[in-house]
């Protein structure tokens, strides 16, 4: 018998079973594929990697704005997919080999709940019961698709199949500009695709400020990526030379259309029903301060949790909290109102808290700071000034939330996420002085703004 058995080895699942060690339980881990879930195998990591090849040819596309000559970038994509799946095998390897240090029981099979445990099937169709005390469930999400859309891996892709590809495709149509298009979308441009991009909703990183999405969508035109919000597409239709997308009175012809439309989250045929746990829309409620379900012994992190982001960070914090609630029966609850989030695009898009339509829908008397890069000395000595910060703070009050575009907003942001999460004043953030000269100098100059005694 286990302190804890969970079902899923991606970022939920692993930093559970790793975080438990702390405590002394033991673990058992059921995971179906390798260790490290969507975000180390198809999601987060090998995306970046591919975003970080598309960031070095673009410094050599650019090197003579710096004085240095070079001639053309030629994208070697096998390499680049060779080192991919290089970074991503060294990765499961090594957490394989954390886990096994830290004594954690894995198991390789499919797992379902059941009373007093998880059942396990192993490849070979033997199935035995793992039983725990407690059991943790983090199975994680995959792509969803639209109707018409019939994901045939070949000709209408998702991300799980678009990290994979063998060669680099001429003309890609990418449905969704949410954070997994719009990071497709400009690494792509970045190797010399053709990019069009259609988002349902009027702007592009539907989440983000428009001010973020404006400054994204501006480099994005430059790229040449064609964009198309506030449209809906028809049903595909192939052709000897590619695929037609309908997309109001035209068609685009293309190579491979990658759906990015969502992720939905998987709970079925895990044993949920046979425990007594419902779901909503997929989604498993947990109470936020415990992440237990409806059944207090049976815990729920990660991507399946109804009303939380899907977001690797997100699933490391909720492990946390459900772990530190098993072991000690103490409530570690996510700070979910700090929670950063970082679109990879070139220029990276990042934001913290809430935007300033959410401070108003929840009833703040808002002040917000639009600042740019453009006087930001290092911005400037970087080429890329293209960059905003946004502040909304609460009349009179705290930091709600904050946005930044510039090429290392991903970086810089989490100062925002300090100021948020400890409800810092403008004036007090303000009163800390920047190195100069760093793009974080932006951030500081948008904080004196805010405390009403800007510099430049
Ligand atoms: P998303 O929900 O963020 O974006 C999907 C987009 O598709 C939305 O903008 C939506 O309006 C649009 N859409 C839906 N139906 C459409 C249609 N028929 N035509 C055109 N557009 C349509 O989902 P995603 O980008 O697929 O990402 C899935 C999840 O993974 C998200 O929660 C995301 O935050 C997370 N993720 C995060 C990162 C990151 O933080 N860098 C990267 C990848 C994924």
């Amino acid at each position: 018998m286990h302190d804890v058995v969970i079902i899923g080895g991606g970022p939920g699942g692993y930093a559970a079973a790793l975080y438990a060690h702390n405590f002394g339980l033991s673990v058992a881990l059921v995971e179906k594929d390798r260790v490290g879930g969507t975000c180390l195998v198809r999601g987060c990591i090998p995306a970046k990697t591919w975003l970080q090849t598309a960031s070095v040819f673009q410094t050599v596309a650019r090197s003579s704005e710096f004085g240095v000559a070079s001639s053309e970038p030629v994208l070697d994509w096998s390499a680049a997919l060779a080192r991919k799946n290089q970074i991503v095998d060294g990765l499961v390897k090594g957490l394989s080999g954390l886990l096994k240090t830290r004594g954690i029981d894995v198991h390789n099979g499919f797992g379902r709940v059941v009373d007093g445990g998880v059942e396990v099937t192993a490849i070979d169709g033997t199935a035995t019961i793992l039983p725990g005390a407690a059991t943790v469930i983090a199975t994680g999400s995959v792509p969803r698709t639209i109707p018409g859309y019939g994901i045939d891996g070949e000709r209408i892709v998702t991300s799980d199949h678009a990290l994979d590809w063998d060669r680099q495709p001429d003309r890609v149509a990418v449905i969704g500009a949410g954070a997994i298009g719009a990071e497709f979308a400009s690494m792509l441009a970045d190797v010399g695709s053709e990019v069009f991009l259609f988002e349902a909703l009027e702007q592009i990183l539907p989440g983000m400020e428009p001010e973020a999405a404006k400054a994204v969508g501006r480099s994005f035109r430059k790229k040449r990526i064609k964009i198309k919000t506030g449209i809906q597409v028809g049903a595909p239709r192939f052709t000897a030379t590619g695929v037609m997308v309908p997309v109001g009175d035209e068609s685009v012809e293309v190579d491979v259309v990658l759906v990015a439309v969502g992720r939905a989250p998987v709970t079925e045929g895990i044993g949920l029903e046979t425990v007594g746990i419902d779901t909503d829309r997929g989604f498993i409620p947990v109470d936020l301060d415990t992440m237990q379900t409806a059944v207090s012994n049976v815990y729920a992190v990660g991507d399946i949790v109804a009303g939380t982001a899907q977001l690797a960070h997100v699933g490391f914090a909720e492990a946390i909290a459900a772990i530190t609630h098993i072991a000690t029966g103490e409530t570690a609850a996510v700070n979910y109102r700090a929670v950063p989030m970082v679109v990879y695009t070139h220029p990276e898009a990042a934001a913290v808290g809430l935007t300033e339509a959410q401070a108003i829908e929840q009833g703040f008397d808002v002040e917000v700071t639009n600042h740019g890069m453009r006087g930001v000395g290092r911005a400037i000595i970087h080429g890329e000034t293209g960059g905003v910060v946004k502040i909304i703070a609460q009349k009179d009050g705290p930091i709600l939330g904050a946005t930044v575009v510039d090429p290392i907003a991903g970086e810089i942001i989490h100062e925002l996420m300090y100021a948020v999460g400890w409800e810092a004043l403008p004036s007090e953030a303000a009163a800390f002085i920047h190195a100069h000269p760093t793009i974080s100098e932006g951030i500081g100059e948008t904080l004196l703004v805010a405390a009403g005694r800007p510099l430049h």
